[in-house]
């Protein structure tokens, strides 16, 4: 017989005790409820033991006809969790990864009054605060202060170029990593008794068995969130030479004269411009036809434009043949243009994407299932094939961002523990690559909208129009729009500005809730901000903005 389920309600609209027994009277009515009971009408609850077939609809159906309505809030075995029914496990949850997923998820997991274990083999916190977002954009900022202060657009007005000390902006880089570390992690730890930290490597073993360190673990549920790592392309020569990946290379105690960058997406084109602005020679070198090879195609170009214009050399549709190094420098040959050509450079760096964290982890074995780039493969619940086991974050092999997977790890402990199916919503994610200009991106490209079978309208504006832009004398860039002509939905934004992440979140919000052009157009934006650009570029889909007054009406 298969073993009964406990559902938690909330339910609305009792005042009284009566209430109370009329949703409880029409739960207990319903097929395959074996017992149900609402604690009090002032609690709003109810709570059913039932057949795991017993819908949530028919829960609610019921109660409905009773006069109230109840939405269900959890559903689990009755032996569920161990610390809501005296069940036999180690933890409700154990999460493999101390990153942004795995804390996200083991604190969604404690708040919803169950207990956790995080279980991490290297250092706390993961690629973001150690080696990812957080070490970038300190470099970035650093290099881009002093940059702005040698290269300002304001007439007549003249300060020596911007210097840097590049070991003292690494050391200050360290420091707030160690800083955020502890203060965003350790610390947060600390205020969570009910989530312990593993340090060690964590295998499955069974269906819903976890070895850590010799030790055996059966938790209720398994979170994998084990990230990404560098990877790099099959070329002949480089593995034996060696070369910088991302975290080396935002570690280097020197900075070199020369770097060769392969790979023209957000993290190389990231630090290439540090590098460069730094006082490196870089060469960009990109597989693709473009850079930013997924963004939208007049942002890459506009792009390409000003990275150029700083000194950076570009070479996109590049087949890299083979890496040497010779007298301590790299060479690396390949085909462009149908020639071969061949590049120098003192360093190299390698950013040619990530890979997930799936080896040597019995995944396949208890019946996890991973796809071509070893990504783990979940269903919009964030469930593996073994329904035992769920995963968020990079090691999904999707959309790479921090709040990605920190919103994804807490959902998907919020669907493990509660027995709940909440989807993830992909379509509105942001992208950014904190290059300067910024790129700043949601939602569909106008090639995929048309791709998709919209029938499409696109509004783009240059930054020149946006007064914010004239009075700051850094007019580069552009907004691009696109929409859907028959529901007048936004589909798309593509910034290219001057922290043009900051812009984005306004596009983000109307795609997410079907805001329409028209609804967004009738709203106010403050006069001299950069987002401004926003509204001039929804009232350039009707109108010459060039003949617009002052505030975009
Ligand atoms: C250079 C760079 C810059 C970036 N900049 C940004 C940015 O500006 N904005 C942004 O949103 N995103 C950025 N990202 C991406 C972002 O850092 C990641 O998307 C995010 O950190 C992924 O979090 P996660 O929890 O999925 O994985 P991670 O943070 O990678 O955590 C996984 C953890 O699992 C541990 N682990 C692996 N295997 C095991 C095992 N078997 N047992 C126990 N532990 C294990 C690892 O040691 C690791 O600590 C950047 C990435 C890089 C590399």
């Amino acid at each position: 017989m298969n073993e009964l389920e406990q559902l938690e309600l909330d339910v609305q609209g009792m005042t009284c005790d009566a209430c109370a027994r009329h949703v409880t009277k029409a739960l207990q009515q319903v097929e395959g409820v074996a017992e149900a009971a609402v604690p009090g009408w002032q609690s709003g609850q109810a709570t059913v033991k039932a057949a795991p077939g017993v819908s949530a609809e028919a829960l609610a159906t019921a109660v409905q006809a009773a006069g109230y309505s109840a939405t269900v809030k959890s559903r689990q075995p009755l032996n569920g969790p161990g610390s809501q029914n005296g069940g036999s496990y180690d933890y409700d949850l154990m999460v493999i990864g101390g990153g942004s997923a795995g804390f996200a998820a083991a604190i969604k997991a404690a708040e919803l009054g169950y207990r956790a274990a995080i279980v991490e083999a290297g250092t706390m916190g993961g690629t973001c605060v150690n080696v990812g977002c957080v070490p970038s954009k300190t470099l970035i900022r650093a290099v881009e202060t002093a940059h702005q202060a040698g290269t300002h657009r304001f007439h007549g007005i003249h300060t020596a170029p911007g210097q840097i000390e590049w070991p003292k902006v690494i050391a200050q880089k360290d420091e707030l990593v160690a800083a955020l570390r502890q203060g965003k992690y350790a610390d947060v730890l600390a205020g969570y008794p009910d989530v312990d930290y593993i340090e060690g490597y964590a295998k499955l073993t069974g269906k819903n068995g976890v070895e850590i360190n010799g030790q055996s673990y059966s938790p209720y549920r398994i979170l994998i969130a084990t990230g990404a790592h560098p990877w790099a392309p099959p070329i002949e020569g480089l593995a034996e030479v060696g070369y910088l990946d991302s975290t080396a290379a935002l570690d280097l105690k020197e900075r070199p004269n020369s770097m060769i960058v392969l790979g023209a997406n957000a993290v190389g084109l990231e630090l290439a411009q540090t590098y460069a602005r730094a006082g490196t020679l870089v060469t960009v070198v990109e597989l693709l036809p473009r850079i930013a090879p997924f963004e939208d195609e007049a942002i890459s170009a506009a792009l390409a434009g000003y990275l150029e214009a700083e000194g950076l050399r570009i070479v996109t549709g590049f087949q890299t043949r083979r890496v040497q190094k010779q007298n301590g420098r790299y060479q690396v040959s390949g085909v462009h243009q149908d020639k071969e050509l061949a590049l120098d450079g003192e360093q190299l760096l390698v950013a040619t994407g990530r890979r997930p964290n799936t080896a040597n982890m019995g995944l396949e074995e208890s019946g996890v299932k991973l796809g071509r780039r070893g990504e783990i493969l979940v269903d919009e619940t964030l469930r593996t094939d073994n329904p035992f086991v769920y995963a968020a974050g990079d090691v999904t092999g999707q959309d790479m961002f921090v709040y990605v997977a920190a919103y994804a790890g807490g959902l998907a402990a919020e669907n493990a523990l509660n027995g709940l199916s909440k989807p993830l919503d992909t379509s509105y994610i942001p992208r950014i690559t904190f290059t300067d200009p910024q790129v700043a991106s949601a939602g569909l490209t106008e090639a995929q909208a048309r791709e998709q079978g919209y029938a499409v309208k696109v509004s783009e504006l240059a930054m020149s129009h946006v007064p914010r832009a004239l009075a700051a004398r850094d007019t580069r860039g552009l907004i691009k729009l696109v929409a859907d002509t028959d529901s007048d939905r936004l589909l798309g934004a593509h910034i290219l500005a001057p922290e043009g992440g900051e812009l984005i979140q306004t596009a983000v919000l109307a795609i997410r809730f079907s805001i329409t052009v028209s609804q967004l157009r009738q709203t106010m934006f403050p006069y001299l901000t950069n987002v401004e650009g926003i509204k001039l570029a929804l009232l350039g889909f009707e109108k010459d903005v060039a003949l617009l007054s002052c505030c975009a009406g």
